[in-house]
């Protein structure tokens, strides 16, 4: 009797490790809640995925300092020229003048 009891207890501790193996497996694992719109892993996921497309596209670099900069973010001065910043594109328009005078 002791021995079945034995048994039944080593059976118990089994299954619930599993179990609780199992739950880690499924909530690592893309359930149907990663597809949602609304589930913050596949916004993180479209996010990341959109983040990464915008800095593969384009970069412009600053015509005043070198920092390239994305183009939706730099500032223009007219003709193609590009700015990382109002101070960088001050600076050239102000060292420009004095180059032309
Ligand atoms: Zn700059």
């Amino acid at each position: 009797m002791q021995r079945i009891l034995l048994v039944v207890v080593v059976l118990l501790i089994v299954w619930r490790i599993l179990a609780s193996i199992g739950r880690r497996l499924s909530e690592k694992a893309p359930g149907a809640d990663s597809f949602s719109r609304f589930s913050p892993e596949a916004r993180r996921r479209r996010q990341q995925a959109r983040g990464e497309a915008r800095t593969m596209e384009e970069l412009v670099e600053c015509i005043a300092c070198g920092t390239f900069v994305p183009a939706g973010r730099s500032l223009t001065d007219g003709d193609s020229r590009a700015f990382c910043s109002e101070d960088c594109r001050h600076q050239v328009r102000v060292s420009s003048k004095h180059g032309r005078d």
